[in-house]
Formats: structure tokens, sequence, C-alpha cells
């Protein structure tokens, strides 16, 4: 779930590692931990709970030297967030961390008491600890206790393991939380995330499922699940060295914010021609399979269902196919019919989101045509187990909340659209060029949209002291707000809902009065009309109203309604657009009611546990 780093050096390697750890902060955690080793086999092992810094500073309070060592941020999963539960775990000589849980830690537990181990957390981690100390015992080597370990492991994980009689190596094993190696001259190293090494080396490989590695300072070896030696491909880096930094800005979220114009820019590069989608790049024989698409099943969880909710819209109104979305947690354990010729989509920013890939490995087994993710993260589990993988190429998504990752995968979505819609014969050459064209001009638009960041922020003043927000919109502007009312409730913890505005009458207008703001988004499109009702009925309760509206909307502003006029943009990119002043007006809101806003509390970046 949380960050792994390790290293193997000659050099001392506290630094690497908690700055390692830094750059993981992203994914959100509740407390750190190193345990490094010296060529004397003297160890050190250091924790804190909270923060990263805390843990900075005390292994800058007490010299930790040594070349080999392990790092962690812990999520916890099992047991509270304290020190002592906090990684590494230790058996005698043997030092762990470990990301995912161990679902058969209790029975794990209760034999290692059998055989005499005491417990010193309530983690389910601390199994490992004392199964690879327990396997030492009649084992050649460390890696060989560390495979005889792993076949006794149930659950997903990722797992590091350093011996303190023998600093010159550590060993790691994948299965279910993702795993890299970075290589160095003379010095290895390991992370969770090739983010975490980019400082100290460009060049990586991923193990994959069932993998067991030795990492030395000159030499990496990997066993597959059978415990053959394999080789994985070595790979440059060309990420940005700066993704970990914020910058001028005071936030990642804000960073981010202001990078989608950029990011936009970089997932239709090399995709659209003038007027039209390259459907090649989505895939070898995307054309093949996308012509006999009946049926698309979308299946994500948070942010990335919000934009599969948008895309429902649009497969079945551009593309004429039908579109059903869900999220993972339900589909995954919902006995589902699997329509004819149905094309499953995965939606996540970081390719490991558990429960979505989980429902990827099951749909597959149900017999999909075939299964396609729309993915931010290179060599993910998600892009390497799809058969096909469209990359948003939004870059490093630091913040908790979801920005720029939201509208790539929008604009991912839509030319993926296009092109089902063509090659199916129901786009044709007028209506492809008009998409292609719109979506050429959101970069430009975009940056417009945050120019508003100034009245936006004057504006969230207003919902910095409210308990509650309802946010309104109609078709594809139903999923906008949904999004806008997740960021809220994401950054600020103000509670916020959506609802498609003509539920309204059904339930939530007993909900308005002068305490609940009601955010409206109100482009100009067919649905206008029907939204200025819902408007109105609103403000008959006497409603405050923020509407979001098209310059040409015909609303005027009045003391319960205050109206922000955007320009008139496309209404096929118009979701994108208006999502920008949505992320705006939540992170406004949580800078004035001091929240962390790139580190919400109770959540964590990249979920990789169920
Ligand atoms: N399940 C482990 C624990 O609760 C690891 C959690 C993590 O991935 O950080 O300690």
């Amino acid at each position: 779930m949380c960050g792994i780093v390790g290293a193997v050096a000659q050099r001392d390697v506290a630094e690497i590692l908690v700055e390692g750890l830094r750059r993981l902060e992203y994914r959100g955690y509740d407390s750190a931990g190193v345990a490094i080793v010296d060529s004397n086999s003297e160890l050190t092992r250091l924790r804190r709970l909270g923060k990263v810094q805390e843990l900075v500073d005390a292994t800058e309070q007490q010299e930790v030297a040594g070349g080999t060592g392990i790092a962690h941020t812990r999520w916890a999963t099992h047991g509270e967030p304290s020190e002592a539960n906090a990684h590494p775990h230790m058996s005698s000589d043997i030092s762990v961390v470990h990301n995912g849980i161990i679902e058969n830690h209790e029975e794990l537990r209760q034999l290692l008491k059998d055989r005499g181990y005491s417990f010193e957390s309530q983690t389910d981690t601390e199994v490992i600890a004392h199964l690879v100390e327990w396997e030492m015992r009649e084992a050649t080597s460390l890696v060989e206790a560390l495979q005889k370990t792993v076949k006794q492991l149930e659950g997903a994980y990722g797992t590091v393991v350093m011996d303190r009689k023998d600093p010159s190596r550590l060993v790691v094993a994948r299965s279910g939380s993702p795993i890299v190696i970075g290589y160095g001259v003379g010095e290895n190293f390991l992370a969770s995330d090739q983010l975490a090494l980019l400082n100290v080396t460009r060049r990586f490989s991923y193990l994959e499922e069932g993998d067991v590695a030795e990492i030395t300072r000159r030499k990496v070896t990997i066993f597959d699940l059978s415990g053959n030696p394999v080789e994985r491909e070595v790979v440059e880096s060309n990420a940005e060295h700066d993704a970990g930094d914020k910058g001028k800005y005071r936030h990642f979220m804000q960073k981010e914010i202001f990078e989608q114009p950029t990011a936009l820019i970089n997932t239709v590069e090399g995709r659209l021609t003038k007027d039209a989608v390259i459907t090649e790049s989505i895939g070898v024989n995307a054309a093949e399979i996308l012509e006999k698409v009946e049926h698309v099943q979308i299946v994500a969880c948070g942010t990335s269902y919000n934009a599969g909710m948008v895309a429902r819209y649009w497969f079945e109104s551009l593309a004429g196919v039908s579109c059903d979305v869900e999220i993972a947690s339900e589909f995954r354990y919902r006995k589902f019919v699997t329509r004819p010729n149905s094309l499953l989509i995965t939606l996540s920013q970081s390719g490991e989101t558990a429960d979505t890939l989980a429902a990827l490995r099951l749909a597959k087994e149900k017999g999909y045509m075939s299964a396609m993710t729309i993915c931010n993260v290179a060599g993910s589990s998600l892009v390497r187990e799809s058969d096909f993988a469209f990359m948003t190429r939004a870059g490093a998504e630091i913040g908790v909340a979801s920005t720029k990752a939201f509208t790539t995968q929008l604009s991912a979505l839509l030319m993926l659209v296009t092109a089902l819609g063509k090659e199916r014969q129901y786009v044709d050459a007028v209506k492809e060029a008009e998409i292609v064209k719109a979506l050429h001009s959101l970069p430009d638009q975009i940056n417009s949209a945050l120019s508003y960041d100034k009245q936006i922020e004057a504006l969230a003043e207003d919902f910095a002291d409210k308990h509650h927000t309802l946010f309104l919109g109609r078709g594809e502007f139903y999923p906008i707000a949904m999004e806008a009312s997740l960021k809220l409730k994401e950054i600020s913890y103000i509670h916020a809902e959506a609802y498609a505005a003509g539920e309204l009458k059904h339930g939530p207008l007993a909900l308005i009065d002068a305490d609940m703001p009601v955010v409206v988004v109100a482009p100009n499109n067919e649905l206008l009309e029907k939204l200025k009702s819902n408007i109105e009925e609103v403000r008959a309760r006497g409603g405050l109203l923020y509407v979001f509206a098209d310059e040409s909307a015909g609303f005027e502003a009045d003391e319960s309604m205050k109206i922000i006029t955007m320009p008139n943009v496309s209404d096929i990119t118009a979701p994108i657009y208006y999502t920008i002043p949505m992320q705006l007006l939540s992170y406004y809101v949580a800078l004035i009611k001091g929240t962390d806003v790139d580190q919400p509390r109770n959540l964590a970046k990249s979920v990789t546990v169920e």
C-alpha cells in the first residue's frame, strides 16, 4: 500500500532511504521506519509515528552508518498506527518491511507462537519476519528462506528482508504489490515505485507476480514463481527528475491542477491528426477489436469511477455502444452476466488499485472479449495484465486527491470513444473532425479556466464555514458534479453530495436552507432549460446558489445566486473544462480550512488493499 525503499551500497544509505520515503509521501501513510546494517553487522533501527520528517530528524540526531538498509512508510491495515507497529519488524537477525496484507496471518501467528516466537506488534507483517527466521535455520541462503516463506503466505504483498549477519544482500518478493529494482554503479536499490529512486538511478527493472530477487552491490538475481532464474528487462526511465518537487506551488495538488494543459497535450500527442483519431495508437490490432465491440463495461474506483460515468454518456451518444460502469469493489464480488463482444475497460491512476486489478483478473476468466486499461503508471500491474494499455501520460500525480489524472482519463476516453465510433461506422468524418478539434483546443481553454483562480479563491470563503455542500448537474455534467463533491469531501472534509439535478425533488430538496450552498454546473446545452427549472426549485426554498454558467446561458446574479461566467466551449469537451473550476474551488476551501491538502486524513494515494 505504502512505501518501500531499499539499498545495498558501499556508502552510507540512510539519507538515500529517507529521501526515497519522502518522495513516496504522496501515497499517504501513518508512520515511517528504517533499519540499516554496517559492514560489522551493527544494526540500527529507527521508527517514528507521524511524518517522514520525524524520521529524518531522528537519523540526523543519531549518526546512522551502514551501506545496507530497508525503509518503509506504513498505511496501517492490521494494528493501530503506532511506533511499535511501524516497520521494519524484526525476528532475531532478520528485519522485514512489507506493503499489503497477509490474509492468513492469524493462523501463521498461532503456528509461530507454538514454535516459541513472541510477537512485539499487532501487524500481519511480523509473521513474515518470524517465518524467515525459522526457515533460515534450514535454508542455505536468505533467498531460499524467503522463497520458502512466501509459499506459506496468502494475500497481497511486496516484502523486503535483510539479515543483520550478512549485510551484503537484500532479498525481496512481489505478489500483488509492485517492486522495482534500481541499478546503480557498484550499488543497487529497490523500491515500491521508481519515483523513490530517481535521484540515485534511472535504470530500472520491474518484478513480476511471484518473483523473488536477491540484490547485492554488484548483482541482481531474479527468480520466477517456480524458482527458476529469469531476466527482467532493464529499462531507462525518462520520468521527470523533479516530479517529486512542488516547485513554485504551495501544494502538489495545486501544481497538478496547473499542470493540466501540459498533461492534456501529452495525452493526445501522437494519437490525433489535425482532424482524426489514430486508432492504432490505442494498440496493436485495436481497429479489428473495436470493430466488433457491442458493449463496454467500465470498472473503476473513486475519481476514476467518475471519469467512467462521464464516458458512459459518450459511449452511448457518440459511439452508439451500450456501456455500464461499476465500482470495482462491487463488480468483483457480484455474479455478473458477461455480454457478448464486451470490452472491459479498467480506469486507474496508479494501475495498482487492488479492487480494480481483481476485477480485471476476474473479467478475464469470465470471457470478456478484450481487456483494456486507461492508466497513468507505466509498468503497473493493470498495464501489464491488460490486453491494451492506453497511457494517460499525466506525469506523476502526488496529491492524494486526483486532478490531472481525471482530466487526462477523460481525454483518453474521448479518443477511445471516437475511435470506437469510427470503427463501427457510427462517427462520420465530420463528427470526428469536430471532436478532434475540441480536443486540440482544450489545453488553451483550460489555461483560460485556470485564470479564474483568484475569483474562485474569493468565492471559497463562502464555503469554508459550512458543513455541507450540494453539487448539481445534468447529463454528463452529473458525474462532473460527483467528482466535484468527491474533491471537496476529500480535501476539505466538508460533507458534500452530488445529485442529477432532476432528482432534487425526489428527496434532497428537503435539505435546502441558507446553510447549504448549492453549486450548479451549467453549460449551455440542450438540458439548460431543464436545469434552470431545477435552479428555481432551490431558489424558491431559500437556497444559496453558485452557478458556473456558460456566458450565453442567460443567468442573472442576485442575492441568492452568484454566477461565475465561463466562456463558451465545445459541448463535447465541456465536462473536462468545467472540472477545472470545481478543482480550484475545493483546493481553496481546503486552504482556508487549513487541512492537509496533499495528504488528507485517513486516505492513501494508491489503494493497493481491498
Ligand atoms: N499490513 C501491514 C501493516 O498493517 C502493511 C501495511 C502497508 O502496506 O503499509 O503493517
